[in-house]
């Protein structure tokens, strides 16, 4: 079978493999759509902290169950959820196998989807009837941003700031919505903050670079701030700003990811008797509740696909499609 190797940083290879085969705890798949996500593009630009190649990239799967013990028909279309957790450590213990202490993410410290067939602990396997393999793929992403929202314990009514209208901030963006909260988006991009209104129907988007941001933010909360503060952007700058904006008693969750050290002006933070959580990865419980979302029409994440490869053309295409600025996702598919 065909496989696309990531070889070195900038360098994709295709490669023939034998077929996996059957271990006890696995299943096969056959892969049919890859959503490319920011990891896949860092490791590809060789600026993924600790990462290491060479290295078969892609997590964010739509797969066809082949054989295994995971309960499935031959042929059923599923989602993965790409955390191997070791279901022993104190996170795992806890039920919350997203941040397990001996994570192994698929496609990042182990090799992923850009391959024909698969195997995979049968427990990523999960059943989202109804959905098409588009939306399959984007159950991943949208779990990140749907896992923050969880973390933020949005209520309805709450005023809620969303920095960064990536793919995940646009997920989280929704979630926020269907929680029942009153979003304002923020980025640099005029072209996403349009895609926020007209598609996401966000009623406030505003420019990060604008100089009266802050100014912008209090009247639309009426002098409050926002309880809620979500950063999706993984920039350190972004991040230390953004401290500023939180109500008192809010609560500031990061689901972006930088390598830096956060500044935090204590005094500020104090006064607010504010909350700083991280999120990381998603569990279960979100992937079932994204795919309930999707299949009862409350979000309709196919819009987020901006681009669309074939497994063939992605070692000479990747590079120039995904550095687009107005790229969302990319969608790669294996069949027509
Ligand atoms: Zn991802
Ligand atoms: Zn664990």
């Amino acid at each position: 079978m065909q496989q696309l190797v990531c070889a070195e940083p900038g360098q994709f290879e295709y490669r023939t493999v034998p077929e996996p085969t059957l271990n006890a705890g696995e299943s096969i798949v056959r892969i049919r759509k890859i959503g490319v996500c920011g990891t896949d593009i860092h490791a590809f630009d060789g600026t993924q902290p600790y990462f290491s190649y060479p290295r078969v990239l892609g997590h964010e799967l739509a797969v066809e169950f082949v054989e295994g013990d995971a309960g499935f028909k031959a042929g059923e279309h599923l989602t993965v959820m790409p955390y191997i957790s070791c279901g022993k450590c104190v996170a795992c213990r806890k039920g919350k196998t997203n941040c397990c202490v001996n994570i192994k993410v698929l496609g990042v410290h182990t090799d992923g989807g850009m391959t024909e067939y698969l195997s995979l602990p049968s427990y990523t396997l999960l059943r989202a009837e109804g959905l098409e393999d588009d939306e399959l793929g984007l159950v991943e992403p949208l779990a990140i941003g749907a896992h923050g929202v969880s973390r933020a314990a949005i209520q309805p009514g709450e005023n809620v700031l969303i920095i960064g209208a990536g793919p995940i901030g646009l997920g989280t963006m929704a979630f926020a919505k269907i929680a029942g909260g009153h979003v304002i988006a923020a980025d640099v991009n005029e072209q996403r903050l349009a895609f926020c209104r007209d598609e996401l129907h966000i009623p406030y988007t505003l420019n990060a670079r604008d100089t009266e941001f802050s100014d912008h933010i209090k009247d639309i909360t009426r002098g409050d701030m926002p309880t809620v503060v979500i950063d999706a952007t993984g920039n350190l700058a972004a991040i230390n700003n953004a401290f500023q904006y939180l109500a008192h008693t809010g609560r500031y969750v990061l689901i972006g990811l930088q390598r830096g050290d956060i500044l935090v002006n204590h005094p500020e933070f104090h006064k607010r008797e504010a909350t700083l959580m991280s999120s990381r990865n998603a569990t279960v419980n979100d992937f079932e509740y994204v795919i309930s979302c999707i299949r009862d029409r409350k979000l309709f994440p196919s819009s987020f696909i901006t681009s669309r490869l074939k497994f063939s053309e992605v070692a000479d295409r990747f590079s120039n499609t995904v550095s687009d600025p107005n790229n969302i996702k990319t969608m790669i598919q294996f069949h027509d």
